[in-house]
């Protein structure tokens, strides 16, 4: 027998998790790990197994398998490329709130010069309809993004004549401050959903969204607790940002969702781009993320116990990535990256973007890295974009070449132009391959040590 090339990482004292190109993984004792490497031999329960997933093969057959390896890798890549982007509109920059962690750098609500024109949405519409196919997913953003309702109503409205209603979907990323019913009755009988912020509770919600002269704890939750009552639950999702309140204090974000009767979360580190970074200083270290996730996971194990049945759509992501490595319908965690492949942005000045992190690095960085607006998509002539993309493959991204998580993980060169200045970075001290590589290696040891844990992984992957 012959090895075939596969990377490896101790998963506890005397056992290790191995994988290959081809995204098979396995776990092996220490013993048969270095027999299959000395001689391509692991013990008889092992062989048939390794042999299945291309970790080893016999003389005969050993091209076929490179083939079928690399063969696996093209078609990866291949999927990985194909152009099926979430189109993001920004009618305005404004905001109400000021939150310590905000990566936009919002404008004030009284500010001039930060809402789009009315114009760019007709054109923008057109564009979506000339370089891409239904369904379409339409995000807003902002700033508040309800602060310009009107402007929400008339994306609808163009949507709706050249793209024909059954064919997109309008998902508002809002505080839901603004609110009311006018808005909500507006929305009852079209296609549109919200994502929400919810932090913890209030002490953690209110510690770094603030509103001012308001909570924006008891308007958020009073709001969807008004949206799931009108429009059903389905239509309402969260977004949690950890920061140091509620590293302390994970049980506050099951409570928080149990108020509104969402079992649903998502939850993510802070961000370091650009304006975050450079005044949102109460942060933690990722060992400190990874105990609270920890904590977090038991948690909603214990819960799961007593049937309440909770499902954290982040280590959701990471497991559809290990058990279908051509999942990649979330532009995070891709590689190569997926900057314009998964998103297209049109943000309020008229400019269109490759992704959200790419207009929040524009603004931190002061370079003009745009890709065209809303009548040209012309990312061919900005070199961001073909250097950013060449960098993102992690195949062979030193660090990550040899990484047991690589076949999973993705790339984000954007945020190593934030972190290191270029898109390729220093792999190991990257704040994406720090948390990635928490979160693949916490699922992996929950999937060979947990029965319990193992099961509620494979739960979440099909909810
Ligand atoms: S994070 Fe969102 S809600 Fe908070 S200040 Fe920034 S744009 Fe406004
Ligand atoms: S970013 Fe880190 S975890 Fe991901 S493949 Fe590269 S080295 Fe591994």
């Amino acid at each position: 027998m012959i090895p075939l090339p596969f990377n490896l990482e101790p998963i506890d004292e005397d056992n290790y998790l191995i994988s290959n190109f081809s995204g098979f993984y396995s776990f092996i004792g220490a013993t048969d790990l270095q027999s299959l490497i000395d001689l391509g031999y692991a013990s008889n329960k092992k062989m048939a197994e390794l042999e299945d997933k291309l970790f080893i093969s016999n003389q005969e057959d050993y091209t076929t398998k490179a083939a079928l390896l690399t063969s696996a890798v093209s078609k990866k890549i291949k999927e990985a490329l194909s152009f099926n982007p979430i189109f993001m509109i920004v009618p305005t920059l404004r905001c109400d709130h000021t939150c310590k962690y905000c990566q936009v750098s919002r404008a004030s609500v009284k500010a001039n010069g930060y809402d789009l024109e009315e114009s760019e949405i007709g054109d923008y519409i057109l564009l979506m309809k000339r370089i891409s196919t239904p369904p379409f997913k339409i995000e807003v953003q902002g700033g508040e993004p309800l602060i310009r309702f009107d402007l929400i109503q008339k994306i609808y409205q163009k949507a709706a004549i050249e793209l024909g209603e059954e064919a997109f979907q309008i998902i508002i990323t809002s505080s839901l401050s603004l609110i009311d019913d006018d808005i909500i009755e507006w929305c009852s009988s079209r296609n549109v959903s919200f994502s929400v912020s919810l932090d913890g509770d209030q002490f953690v919600h209110d510690s770094n969204r603030i509103l001012p002269g308001d909570s924006s704890y008891k308007r958020a939750i009073s709001s969807i607790k008004k949206l799931t009552d009108s429009l059903g639950r389905h239509r309402v999702s969260t977004v949690t940002t950890v920061t140091r309140k509620l590293v302390e204090n994970p049980e506050s974000l099951l409570k928080a969702h149990e108020e509104i009767g969402i079992y649903d979360l998502f939850v993510r580190p802070v961000s370091h781009y650009g304006f975050a970074d450079s005044i949102f200083k109460d942060s933690y270290e990722f060992d400190e993320y990874k105990l609270f996730y920890t904590r977090l996971f038991n948690l909603i194990l214990a819960r799961r116990k007593r049937g309440i049945h909770f499902v954290e759509h982040s280590a959701a992501i990471h497991m559809k990535r290990i058990q279908t490595p051509n999942f990649n319908s979330y532009a995070d965690l891709k590689s190569p990256a997926g900057i314009i492949f998964n998103a297209l942005i049109l943000n309020y000045d008229g400019n269109l973007y490759g992704s959200d992190e790419t207009r929040m690095l524009q603004r931190e960085i002061q370079l003009d890295l745009s890709c065209g607006d809303s009548q040209r998509f012309l990312a061919s002539q900005n070199q961001y974009y073909a250097a950013t993309i060449a960098s993102s493959f992690n195949i062979v991204k030193p660090g990550c070449d040899h990484c047991v998580y690589q076949p999973y993980c993705g790339s984000d060169p954007c945020q190593n132009i934030s972190e290191f200045g270029d898109p390729i970075g220093e792999t190991p001290l990257s704040s994406f391959c720090q948390y990635h590589k928490m979160m693949f290696k916490f699922i992996f040891t929950e999937l060979y040590k947990s029965e319990e844990g193992k099961e509620m992984l494979e739960e979440w992957v099909n909810a």
